[in-house]
Protein backbone atom coordinates (compact mmCIF):
# COMPACT_ATOMS: atom_id res chain seq x y z
CA UNK A 1 0.00 0.00 0.00
CA UNK A 2 1.35 3.21 -0.94
CA UNK A 3 1.91 5.94 1.57
CA UNK A 4 -0.90 8.13 0.08
CA UNK A 5 -3.48 5.29 0.42
CA UNK A 6 -6.26 6.50 2.28
CA UNK A 7 -7.11 4.62 5.23
CA UNK A 8 -8.91 7.03 7.57
CA UNK A 9 -11.78 8.73 5.99
CA UNK A 10 -13.47 11.50 7.90
CA UNK A 11 -16.97 13.00 7.30
CA UNK A 12 -17.38 16.56 9.53
CA UNK A 13 -21.53 16.96 9.83
CA UNK A 14 -24.08 15.12 11.01
CA UNK A 15 -27.08 16.66 8.67
CA UNK A 16 -28.69 14.11 6.11
CA UNK A 17 -25.52 14.71 3.60
CA UNK A 18 -23.20 13.59 6.52
CA UNK A 19 -25.21 10.62 7.65
CA UNK A 20 -26.14 9.49 3.90
CA UNK A 21 -22.43 9.61 3.10
CA UNK A 22 -21.63 7.64 6.24
CA UNK A 23 -23.80 5.27 5.64
CA UNK A 24 -22.84 4.41 1.90
CA UNK A 25 -19.18 4.65 3.11
CA UNK A 26 -19.38 2.21 5.51
CA UNK A 27 -21.57 -0.04 3.63
CA UNK A 28 -19.99 0.08 0.32
CA UNK A 29 -16.02 0.98 1.12
CA UNK A 30 -14.87 -2.26 1.87
CA UNK A 31 -13.30 -2.94 5.17
CA UNK A 32 -10.31 -1.79 5.09
CA UNK A 33 -11.35 2.49 5.47
CA UNK A 34 -11.87 3.53 8.72
CA UNK A 35 -14.71 5.91 8.65
CA UNK A 36 -15.48 8.41 11.36
CA UNK A 37 -18.46 11.06 11.44
CA UNK A 38 -17.87 14.50 13.65
CA UNK A 39 -21.35 16.31 14.48
CA UNK A 40 -22.05 19.08 16.72
CA UNK A 41 -25.35 18.72 18.98
CA UNK A 42 -24.99 22.62 19.83
CA UNK A 43 -24.62 23.60 16.40
CA UNK A 44 -27.60 21.26 15.37
CA UNK A 45 -28.89 21.08 11.55
CA UNK A 46 -30.43 22.83 9.32
CA UNK A 47 -33.37 20.66 9.65
CA UNK A 48 -35.56 21.26 6.52
CA UNK A 49 -35.23 19.14 3.29
CA UNK A 50 -37.93 16.90 3.01
CA UNK A 51 -38.75 16.16 -0.10
CA UNK A 52 -37.12 13.79 -2.90
CA UNK A 53 -36.98 12.60 -6.11
CA UNK A 54 -37.64 9.13 -7.06
CA UNK A 55 -33.73 8.12 -7.72
CA UNK A 56 -33.70 7.76 -3.69
CA UNK A 57 -34.98 4.62 -4.22
CA UNK A 58 -31.58 3.66 -5.97
CA UNK A 59 -29.68 4.97 -3.04
CA UNK A 60 -31.91 3.12 -0.80
CA UNK A 61 -31.48 -0.49 -2.72
CA UNK A 62 -27.89 0.09 -3.21
CA UNK A 63 -27.28 0.14 0.25
CA UNK A 64 -30.01 -2.50 1.13
CA UNK A 65 -32.23 -0.44 2.82
CA UNK A 66 -35.80 -1.98 3.38
CA UNK A 67 -38.52 0.76 1.94
CA UNK A 68 -41.23 0.09 4.51
CA UNK A 69 -38.82 0.15 7.21
CA UNK A 70 -37.07 3.60 6.74
CA UNK A 71 -40.54 4.80 5.69
CA UNK A 72 -41.76 3.63 8.84
CA UNK A 73 -38.97 5.18 11.16
CA UNK A 74 -39.49 8.66 8.89
CA UNK A 75 -42.77 8.89 9.11
CA UNK A 76 -42.71 9.16 5.34
CA UNK A 77 -45.37 9.46 2.31
CA UNK A 78 -45.57 9.03 -0.81
CA UNK A 79 -44.48 11.34 -3.73
CA UNK A 80 -45.83 11.27 -6.81
CA UNK A 81 -44.90 14.94 -7.70
CA UNK A 82 -45.24 18.74 -6.97
CA UNK A 83 -48.46 20.74 -7.38
CA UNK A 84 -48.02 23.94 -8.74
CA UNK A 85 -49.93 26.32 -7.77
CA UNK A 86 -50.47 30.59 -9.44
CA UNK A 87 -46.99 30.01 -11.16
CA UNK A 88 -47.99 30.36 -14.70
CA UNK A 89 -51.03 32.92 -13.57
CA UNK A 90 -52.87 33.31 -10.35
CA UNK A 91 -55.10 31.03 -9.95
CA UNK A 92 -53.39 28.47 -12.54
CA UNK A 93 -52.58 25.23 -11.11
CA UNK A 94 -50.28 22.58 -13.10
CA UNK A 95 -48.84 19.17 -11.48
CA UNK A 96 -45.32 18.25 -12.44
CA UNK A 97 -44.93 14.41 -11.82
CA UNK A 98 -42.76 11.93 -12.10
CA UNK A 99 -44.74 10.04 -14.58
CA UNK A 100 -43.91 9.95 -18.29
CA UNK A 101 -46.95 11.49 -20.46
CA UNK A 102 -48.20 9.05 -23.25
CA UNK A 103 -46.18 7.23 -24.93
CA UNK A 104 -42.57 8.50 -26.96
CA UNK A 105 -41.52 7.10 -30.69
CA UNK A 106 -38.83 7.64 -33.02
CA UNK A 107 -39.47 11.37 -33.64
CA UNK A 108 -39.76 12.54 -30.24
CA UNK A 109 -42.12 12.14 -27.31
CA UNK A 110 -45.48 12.09 -26.66
CA UNK A 111 -46.62 15.70 -26.58
CA UNK A 112 -46.09 15.94 -30.30
CA UNK A 113 -48.76 13.43 -31.09
CA UNK A 114 -50.84 15.61 -28.17
CA UNK A 115 -50.48 18.69 -30.17
CA UNK A 116 -51.43 17.67 -32.83
CA UNK A 117 -54.57 16.54 -31.55
CA UNK A 118 -55.65 19.38 -29.93
CA UNK A 119 -55.30 21.06 -33.55
CA UNK A 120 -57.42 18.36 -34.71
CA UNK A 121 -60.54 19.77 -31.95
CA UNK A 122 -59.18 17.19 -28.64
CA UNK A 123 -59.79 18.73 -25.72
CA UNK A 124 -57.96 16.49 -23.00
CA UNK A 125 -54.91 18.00 -20.94
CA UNK A 126 -52.23 16.97 -21.35
CA UNK A 127 -51.91 15.81 -17.69
CA UNK A 128 -54.32 12.94 -18.52
CA UNK A 129 -52.05 10.71 -20.32
CA UNK A 130 -49.93 10.49 -17.36
CA UNK A 131 -50.23 7.54 -14.91
CA UNK A 132 -48.61 9.46 -11.81
CA UNK A 133 -50.44 12.41 -12.24
CA UNK A 134 -54.49 11.30 -12.33
CA UNK A 135 -53.34 9.08 -9.59
CA UNK A 136 -51.92 12.40 -7.14
CA UNK A 137 -54.99 14.81 -8.28
CA UNK A 138 -56.80 11.98 -6.97
CA UNK A 139 -55.14 11.00 -4.12
CA UNK A 140 -54.51 7.31 -4.76
CA UNK A 141 -51.02 4.89 -4.76
CA UNK A 142 -50.77 1.77 -4.70
CA UNK A 143 -47.52 -0.54 -5.87
CA UNK A 144 -47.89 -2.71 -8.41
CA UNK A 145 -46.09 -5.68 -10.76
CA UNK A 146 -48.79 -4.43 -13.38
CA UNK A 147 -48.69 -0.77 -13.72
CA UNK A 148 -45.30 0.35 -11.77
CA UNK A 149 -45.93 3.91 -10.78
CA UNK A 150 -43.12 6.07 -10.28
CA UNK A 151 -42.62 8.28 -7.48
CA UNK A 152 -40.85 9.47 -4.00
CA UNK A 153 -40.47 10.15 -0.67
CA UNK A 154 -41.33 12.86 2.00
CA UNK A 155 -39.83 12.23 4.79
CA UNK A 156 -38.93 13.55 8.18
CA UNK A 157 -35.56 15.14 8.00
CA UNK A 158 -34.35 14.71 11.42
CA UNK A 159 -35.44 10.94 11.85
CA UNK A 160 -33.87 9.97 8.09
CA UNK A 161 -30.78 11.26 10.00
CA UNK A 162 -31.26 9.63 13.00
CA UNK A 163 -32.26 5.97 10.77
CA UNK A 164 -28.95 6.29 8.61
CA UNK A 165 -26.87 7.03 11.71
CA UNK A 166 -27.91 4.00 13.28
CA UNK A 167 -27.47 2.31 10.12
CA UNK A 168 -23.85 3.48 9.73
CA UNK A 169 -22.79 2.84 13.28
CA UNK A 170 -23.79 -0.66 12.53
CA UNK A 171 -21.41 -1.25 10.31
CA UNK A 172 -18.25 0.81 12.00
CA UNK A 173 -18.76 4.27 11.68
CA UNK A 174 -17.61 5.84 14.22
CA UNK A 175 -19.18 9.06 16.15
CA UNK A 176 -17.61 11.90 17.53
CA UNK A 177 -19.99 14.53 19.27
CA UNK A 178 -18.28 18.09 19.23
CA UNK A 179 -17.81 21.18 17.85
CA UNK A 180 -14.78 21.68 15.63
CA UNK A 181 -12.38 24.60 16.25
CA UNK A 182 -9.89 23.94 14.31
CA UNK A 183 -8.86 23.02 10.63
CA UNK A 184 -4.90 22.29 10.21
CA UNK A 185 -3.35 22.02 6.58
CA UNK A 186 -0.09 20.39 5.32
CA UNK A 187 1.69 23.55 4.46
CA UNK A 188 3.47 21.64 1.63
CA UNK A 189 0.31 20.37 0.20
CA UNK A 190 -2.38 22.56 1.14
CA UNK A 191 -4.04 19.52 2.32
CA UNK A 192 -6.21 19.40 5.58
CA UNK A 193 -4.44 17.26 7.80
CA UNK A 194 -6.21 17.32 11.14
CA UNK A 195 -9.12 19.08 12.95
CA UNK A 196 -9.03 19.72 16.16
CA UNK A 197 -12.45 20.01 18.49
CA UNK A 198 -13.55 22.75 21.08
CA UNK A 199 -12.60 19.88 23.90
CA UNK A 200 -9.05 19.69 22.53
CA UNK A 201 -9.19 16.10 20.96
CA UNK A 202 -7.32 16.18 17.25
CA UNK A 203 -8.44 13.61 14.85
CA UNK A 204 -6.59 13.26 11.70
CA UNK A 205 -7.43 11.73 8.61
CA UNK A 206 -6.22 11.37 4.71
CA UNK A 207 -9.94 12.12 3.04
CA UNK A 208 -11.84 14.90 4.33
CA UNK A 209 -15.89 15.11 3.54
CA UNK A 210 -16.73 18.77 4.25
CA UNK A 211 -21.11 18.17 5.30
CA UNK A 212 -21.04 21.34 7.72
CA UNK A 213 -23.80 22.53 5.99
CA UNK A 214 -23.89 26.33 4.64
CA UNK A 215 -20.51 27.29 6.62
CA UNK A 216 -18.21 25.22 4.29
CA UNK A 217 -15.94 24.85 7.11
CA UNK A 218 -13.17 22.86 5.41
CA UNK A 219 -14.06 23.41 2.06
CA UNK A 220 -14.38 27.49 2.25
CA UNK A 221 -12.98 28.30 5.43
CA UNK A 222 -9.87 26.54 5.53
CA UNK A 223 -9.28 25.70 1.71
CA UNK A 224 -10.85 28.90 0.39
CA UNK A 225 -12.27 26.93 -2.81
CA UNK A 226 -14.65 29.97 -3.88
CA UNK A 227 -18.38 30.53 -4.42
CA UNK A 228 -20.16 31.37 -8.18
CA UNK A 229 -22.92 33.32 -6.72
CA UNK A 230 -26.01 32.42 -8.85
CA UNK A 231 -28.65 35.01 -7.08
CA UNK A 232 -29.04 37.11 -10.68
CA UNK A 233 -30.53 34.05 -12.31
CA UNK A 234 -32.54 32.84 -8.61
CA UNK A 235 -32.85 35.67 -6.72
CA UNK A 236 -34.50 34.06 -3.30
CA UNK A 237 -32.48 34.62 -0.78
CA UNK A 238 -34.68 33.70 2.52
CA UNK A 239 -36.81 30.77 3.45
CA UNK A 240 -38.77 30.69 6.64
CA UNK A 241 -39.92 27.66 7.99
CA UNK A 242 -42.32 25.97 10.48
CA UNK A 243 -43.98 22.88 10.74
CA UNK A 244 -47.71 21.69 12.13
CA UNK A 245 -49.73 19.45 12.74
CA UNK A 246 -51.72 17.48 10.28
CA UNK A 247 -55.25 18.05 9.85
CA UNK A 248 -55.86 15.98 6.77
CA UNK A 249 -54.98 13.06 4.80
CA UNK A 250 -51.09 13.46 3.50
CA UNK A 251 -51.42 13.88 -0.62
CA UNK A 252 -49.24 12.10 -2.71
CA UNK A 253 -47.29 15.62 -4.05
CA UNK A 254 -45.43 18.00 -2.83
CA UNK A 255 -47.40 21.17 -2.67
CA UNK A 256 -45.56 24.71 -4.45
CA UNK A 257 -47.64 27.82 -4.08
CA UNK A 258 -46.64 31.21 -5.27
CA UNK A 259 -47.03 34.49 -3.40
CA UNK A 260 -45.81 37.78 -4.70
CA UNK A 261 -42.36 37.42 -3.87
CA UNK A 262 -41.54 34.16 -3.65
CA UNK A 263 -43.30 30.53 -3.17
CA UNK A 264 -44.72 27.96 -0.21
CA UNK A 265 -43.98 24.53 0.50
CA UNK A 266 -46.45 22.20 2.30
CA UNK A 267 -44.48 18.68 2.67
CA UNK A 268 -46.89 15.89 4.27
CA UNK A 269 -45.82 13.28 6.25
CA UNK A 270 -47.80 11.04 8.33
CA UNK A 271 -47.71 12.34 11.68
CA UNK A 272 -47.75 16.48 10.60
CA UNK A 273 -46.73 18.78 7.38
CA UNK A 274 -43.63 20.64 7.21
CA UNK A 275 -44.50 24.17 5.52
CA UNK A 276 -42.26 27.26 4.67
CA UNK A 277 -41.69 29.93 2.58
CA UNK A 278 -38.71 30.79 0.08
CA UNK A 279 -38.55 34.26 -1.16
CA UNK A 280 -36.77 36.85 -1.97
CA UNK A 281 -35.70 39.74 0.92
CA UNK A 282 -35.47 42.57 -1.82
CA UNK A 283 -39.59 42.55 -2.15
CA UNK A 284 -40.24 41.03 0.98
CA UNK A 285 -38.95 41.24 4.60
CA UNK A 286 -38.74 38.59 7.12
CA UNK A 287 -41.38 39.74 9.06
CA UNK A 288 -43.64 39.82 6.40
CA UNK A 289 -42.58 36.78 5.22
CA UNK A 290 -43.96 35.36 8.53
CA UNK A 291 -47.12 37.25 8.43
CA UNK A 292 -47.72 35.57 4.84
CA UNK A 293 -46.60 31.94 6.12
CA UNK A 294 -48.83 31.94 9.17
CA UNK A 295 -51.99 33.14 7.35
CA UNK A 296 -51.54 30.51 4.55
CA UNK A 297 -51.06 26.98 7.16
CA UNK A 298 -53.44 24.86 8.25
CA UNK A 299 -52.96 22.95 11.53
CA UNK A 300 -51.45 24.11 15.20
CA UNK A 301 -47.97 25.25 14.51
CA UNK A 302 -45.66 22.67 16.58
CA UNK A 303 -42.16 24.80 16.10
CA UNK A 304 -41.53 28.19 16.04
CA UNK A 305 -41.12 29.65 12.47
CA UNK A 306 -37.68 29.95 11.81
CA UNK A 307 -35.90 32.17 9.31
CA UNK A 308 -32.90 30.47 7.02
CA UNK A 309 -30.59 33.02 4.76
CA UNK A 310 -29.00 31.60 2.01
CA UNK A 311 -26.88 32.09 -1.47
CA UNK A 312 -27.99 30.48 -4.39
CA UNK A 313 -25.00 29.07 -6.16
CA UNK A 314 -22.13 27.07 -5.80
CA UNK A 315 -18.79 26.07 -4.27
CA UNK A 316 -16.57 26.47 -7.14
CA UNK A 317 -14.84 22.63 -7.12
CA UNK A 318 -16.63 20.08 -4.99
CA UNK A 319 -13.90 18.65 -4.64
CA UNK A 320 -10.60 20.21 -3.95
CA UNK A 321 -7.14 18.77 -2.81
CA UNK A 322 -8.20 15.50 -0.09
CA UNK A 323 -11.42 17.24 0.96
CA UNK A 324 -14.78 16.82 -0.72
CA UNK A 325 -17.92 19.19 -0.11
CA UNK A 326 -21.19 17.37 -0.11
CA UNK A 327 -24.57 18.61 0.72
CA UNK A 328 -25.20 22.65 1.74
CA UNK A 329 -21.38 22.78 2.15
CA UNK A 330 -20.73 22.35 -2.23
CA UNK A 331 -23.71 25.00 -2.38
CA UNK A 332 -27.38 25.53 -3.29
CA UNK A 333 -30.35 25.24 -5.44
CA UNK A 334 -33.33 26.42 -3.86
CA UNK A 335 -35.94 23.44 -2.92
CA UNK A 336 -38.67 24.51 -6.01
CA UNK A 337 -37.67 20.71 -7.53
CA UNK A 338 -36.23 18.81 -4.59
CA UNK A 339 -32.87 18.56 -5.90
CA UNK A 340 -30.53 18.95 -2.77
CA UNK A 341 -31.03 15.18 -1.42
CA UNK A 342 -30.58 13.84 -5.17
CA UNK A 343 -27.35 15.75 -5.30
CA UNK A 344 -26.05 14.67 -2.30
CA UNK A 345 -26.84 11.17 -3.26
CA UNK A 346 -25.04 11.88 -6.55
CA UNK A 347 -22.08 13.65 -4.97
CA UNK A 348 -21.78 10.00 -3.42
CA UNK A 349 -22.00 7.32 -5.92
CA UNK A 350 -19.54 9.53 -8.11
CA UNK A 351 -17.09 9.66 -5.40
CA UNK A 352 -17.54 6.12 -4.04
CA UNK A 353 -17.25 5.29 -8.20
CA UNK A 354 -13.63 7.08 -8.24
CA UNK A 355 -12.93 6.36 -4.90
CA UNK A 356 -8.98 7.54 -4.57
CA UNK A 357 -7.99 4.27 -2.95
CA UNK A 358 -4.09 4.71 -3.53
CA UNK A 359 -4.06 8.64 -3.10
CA UNK A 360 -5.91 11.98 -4.24
CA UNK A 361 -5.24 12.28 -8.23
CA UNK A 362 -5.60 14.89 -10.96
CA UNK A 363 -7.26 13.02 -12.88
CA UNK A 364 -9.68 11.64 -10.50
CA UNK A 365 -10.37 15.40 -8.41
CA UNK A 366 -10.96 16.87 -12.33
CA UNK A 367 -13.38 13.89 -13.63
CA UNK A 368 -15.49 14.13 -10.34
CA UNK A 369 -15.82 18.29 -10.63
CA UNK A 370 -16.09 17.96 -14.79
CA UNK A 371 -19.36 15.77 -14.10
CA UNK A 372 -20.76 18.06 -10.95
CA UNK A 373 -20.83 21.19 -13.00
CA UNK A 374 -22.59 19.65 -15.75
CA UNK A 375 -24.99 18.30 -13.14
CA UNK A 376 -25.50 21.81 -11.45
CA UNK A 377 -25.88 23.54 -14.52
CA UNK A 378 -28.54 21.45 -15.49
CA UNK A 379 -30.38 21.77 -11.92
CA UNK A 380 -30.17 25.31 -12.58
CA UNK A 381 -31.41 25.73 -15.88
CA UNK A 382 -34.63 23.44 -14.92
CA UNK A 383 -34.98 25.78 -11.50
CA UNK A 384 -34.87 29.13 -13.45
CA UNK A 385 -37.38 28.03 -16.03
CA UNK A 386 -40.04 28.39 -13.79
CA UNK A 387 -39.29 31.60 -12.69
CA UNK A 388 -38.42 32.90 -16.41
CA UNK A 389 -41.67 31.35 -17.54
CA UNK A 390 -44.24 33.23 -15.56
CA UNK A 391 -47.28 35.23 -16.93
CA UNK A 392 -48.01 36.83 -13.53
CA UNK A 393 -48.43 40.44 -14.07
CA UNK A 394 -49.28 41.16 -10.47
CA UNK A 395 -45.72 41.94 -8.80
CA UNK A 396 -42.72 43.41 -9.44
CA UNK A 397 -41.08 39.83 -8.08
CA UNK A 398 -42.42 37.89 -10.93
CA UNK A 399 -42.23 40.87 -13.53
CA UNK A 400 -38.39 40.75 -12.87
CA UNK A 401 -37.92 36.99 -13.12
CA UNK A 402 -39.29 37.43 -16.54
CA UNK A 403 -37.26 40.03 -17.73
CA UNK A 404 -34.32 38.81 -15.95
CA UNK A 405 -31.25 37.15 -18.34
CA UNK A 406 -30.88 33.84 -17.81
CA UNK A 407 -28.30 31.16 -18.65
CA UNK A 408 -27.71 30.65 -22.27
CA UNK A 409 -28.19 26.99 -22.27
CA UNK A 410 -31.53 27.81 -20.96
CA UNK A 411 -31.99 30.18 -23.30
CA UNK A 412 -31.71 28.00 -26.65
CA UNK A 413 -33.79 25.38 -24.64
CA UNK A 414 -37.01 27.56 -24.19
CA UNK A 415 -36.05 28.85 -27.76
CA UNK A 416 -36.28 25.43 -29.10
CA UNK A 417 -39.43 24.34 -27.26
CA UNK A 418 -41.47 27.59 -28.55
CA UNK A 419 -40.32 27.55 -32.11
CA UNK A 420 -39.92 24.01 -33.13
CA UNK A 421 -41.84 22.08 -29.94
CA UNK A 422 -38.64 20.28 -29.44
CA UNK A 423 -36.90 19.54 -26.38
CA UNK A 424 -33.58 18.01 -26.15
CA UNK A 425 -31.59 17.00 -22.98
CA UNK A 426 -28.17 18.34 -21.45
CA UNK A 427 -25.03 16.41 -20.25
CA UNK A 428 -25.76 15.92 -16.37
CA UNK A 429 -30.05 16.88 -17.13
CA UNK A 430 -31.37 14.88 -14.37
CA UNK A 431 -35.20 15.65 -14.93
CA UNK A 432 -36.98 14.02 -18.21
CA UNK A 433 -37.99 15.37 -21.60
CA UNK A 434 -41.64 15.09 -19.97
CA UNK A 435 -40.34 16.99 -16.86
CA UNK A 436 -39.26 19.84 -18.75
CA UNK A 437 -42.61 19.31 -20.90
CA UNK A 438 -44.67 19.45 -18.07
CA UNK A 439 -43.14 22.77 -16.86
CA UNK A 440 -43.25 24.41 -20.04
CA UNK A 441 -46.74 23.42 -20.87
CA UNK A 442 -47.96 24.07 -17.22
CA UNK A 443 -46.90 26.98 -17.25
CA UNK A 444 -48.61 28.48 -20.50
CA UNK A 445 -45.74 27.82 -22.95
CA UNK A 446 -46.80 26.55 -26.45
CA UNK A 447 -44.76 26.01 -29.30
CA UNK A 448 -45.62 27.05 -32.64
CA UNK A 449 -44.50 24.05 -34.19
CA UNK A 450 -44.02 20.50 -33.76
CA UNK A 451 -43.09 17.40 -35.49
CA UNK A 452 -45.82 16.15 -38.11
CA UNK A 453 -44.87 12.36 -37.26
CA UNK A 454 -48.82 12.58 -35.99
CA UNK A 455 -50.06 13.22 -39.32
CA UNK A 456 -49.03 9.30 -40.39
CA UNK A 457 -52.94 8.89 -38.78
CA UNK A 458 -56.04 9.38 -39.92
CA UNK A 459 -58.48 11.19 -37.41
CA UNK A 460 -60.04 8.43 -36.53
CA UNK A 461 -56.89 6.77 -35.75
CA UNK A 462 -55.46 9.28 -33.93
CA UNK A 463 -58.62 9.48 -32.23
CA UNK A 464 -58.82 5.98 -30.87
CA UNK A 465 -54.84 6.60 -30.39
CA UNK A 466 -55.60 9.44 -27.88
CA UNK A 467 -59.28 7.80 -26.36
CA UNK A 468 -57.41 4.31 -25.30
CA UNK A 469 -54.34 5.41 -23.57
CA UNK A 470 -56.23 7.90 -21.65
CA UNK A 471 -59.04 4.91 -21.03
CA UNK A 472 -56.23 2.75 -19.63
CA UNK A 473 -54.79 5.89 -17.45
CA UNK A 474 -58.76 6.21 -16.02
CA UNK A 475 -59.02 2.68 -15.63
CA UNK A 476 -55.77 1.91 -14.03
CA UNK A 477 -56.05 4.66 -11.16
CA UNK A 478 -59.86 3.85 -10.54
CA UNK A 479 -58.39 0.57 -9.45
CA UNK A 480 -55.86 2.29 -6.91
CA UNK A 481 -56.53 2.53 -3.04
CA UNK A 482 -56.54 5.81 -1.15
CA UNK A 483 -53.02 7.17 -0.55
CA UNK A 484 -53.32 7.39 3.06
CA UNK A 485 -54.89 3.66 3.15
CA UNK A 486 -52.27 2.30 1.59
CA UNK A 487 -49.46 3.82 3.90
CA UNK A 488 -51.80 2.86 6.83
CA UNK A 489 -51.29 -0.73 5.73
CA UNK A 490 -47.31 -0.59 4.25
CA UNK A 491 -45.67 1.51 6.51
CA UNK A 492 -47.69 2.84 9.50
CA UNK A 493 -45.40 4.66 11.66
CA UNK A 494 -46.99 3.89 14.87
C1 LIG B 1 -35.40 26.15 3.06
C2 LIG B 1 -34.82 24.87 2.56
C3 LIG B 1 -35.66 23.86 2.13
C4 LIG B 1 -35.12 22.67 1.62
N1 LIG B 1 -35.94 21.71 1.13
C5 LIG B 1 -35.41 20.61 0.53
C6 LIG B 1 -36.22 19.60 -0.01
O1 LIG B 1 -37.43 19.64 0.07
N2 LIG B 1 -35.61 18.56 -0.61
C7 LIG B 1 -34.26 18.45 -0.69
O2 LIG B 1 -33.76 17.52 -1.32
N3 LIG B 1 -33.47 19.36 -0.11
C8 LIG B 1 -34.01 20.43 0.49
N4 LIG B 1 -33.19 21.35 1.09
C9 LIG B 1 -31.77 21.06 1.20
C10 LIG B 1 -31.56 20.09 2.36
O3 LIG B 1 -32.06 20.67 3.54
C11 LIG B 1 -30.07 19.79 2.53
O4 LIG B 1 -29.52 19.40 1.31
C12 LIG B 1 -29.88 18.66 3.51
O5 LIG B 1 -30.57 18.89 4.70
C13 LIG B 1 -28.42 18.47 3.80
O6 LIG B 1 -27.93 19.44 4.66
P1 LIG B 1 -26.44 19.26 5.17
O7 LIG B 1 -26.32 17.94 5.82
O8 LIG B 1 -25.54 19.58 4.05
O9 LIG B 1 -26.29 20.44 6.21
P2 LIG B 1 -26.84 20.61 7.72
O10 LIG B 1 -28.13 19.94 7.95
O11 LIG B 1 -26.75 22.07 8.02
O12 LIG B 1 -25.78 19.84 8.61
C14 LIG B 1 -24.54 20.41 8.92
C15 LIG B 1 -23.87 19.55 9.97
O13 LIG B 1 -22.57 20.05 10.21
C16 LIG B 1 -22.38 20.18 11.59
N5 LIG B 1 -21.41 21.24 11.86
C17 LIG B 1 -21.36 22.47 11.34
N6 LIG B 1 -20.33 23.17 11.86
C18 LIG B 1 -19.70 22.33 12.71
C19 LIG B 1 -18.59 22.45 13.57
N7 LIG B 1 -17.90 23.60 13.69
N8 LIG B 1 -18.25 21.39 14.31
C20 LIG B 1 -18.94 20.21 14.24
N9 LIG B 1 -20.00 20.05 13.45
C21 LIG B 1 -20.38 21.09 12.71
C22 LIG B 1 -23.77 20.49 12.15
O14 LIG B 1 -23.88 20.24 13.51
C23 LIG B 1 -24.60 19.53 11.30
O15 LIG B 1 -24.54 18.24 11.86
C24 LIG B 1 -33.71 22.51 1.62
C25 LIG B 1 -32.88 23.50 2.12
C26 LIG B 1 -33.42 24.68 2.59
C27 LIG B 1 -32.51 25.74 3.12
Amino acid sequence: MSDTAIKHVVITGGGTAGWMTAAAFSKLLGNNIKVTLVESDEIGTVGVGEATIPPIKNFHKLLGINEQEVMKATHATFKLGISFENWGQVDDEYIHSFGVTGKECWAGEFHHFWLDGKMRGHKDEFGEYCYELQAAKQNKFALSKDMPINYAYHLDATLYAQYLRKFSEKLGTERVEGKISQVDKCPATGNISAITLASGKTISADLFIDCTGFRGLLIEQALHTGYDDWSHWLPCDSAIAVQTKSVSKPKPYTRSIAHKAGWQWQIPLQHRVGNGLVFCSKYLSDDDARTLLLDNIDGETITEPRVIKFKTGRRRKGWHKNCVAIGLSSGFIEPLESTSIHLIMTAIVRLLRLFPYNGVTESGVKEYNSKLDSELNAVRDFIVLHYKVNQRQDSEFWQHCQQMEIPESLAHKIALFKETGRVFLDDGDIFRVDSWTQVMFGQGLIPTQYHQIANVMSDDELHKFLASMKLAITQAVEKLPEHDDFIKHYCPSN
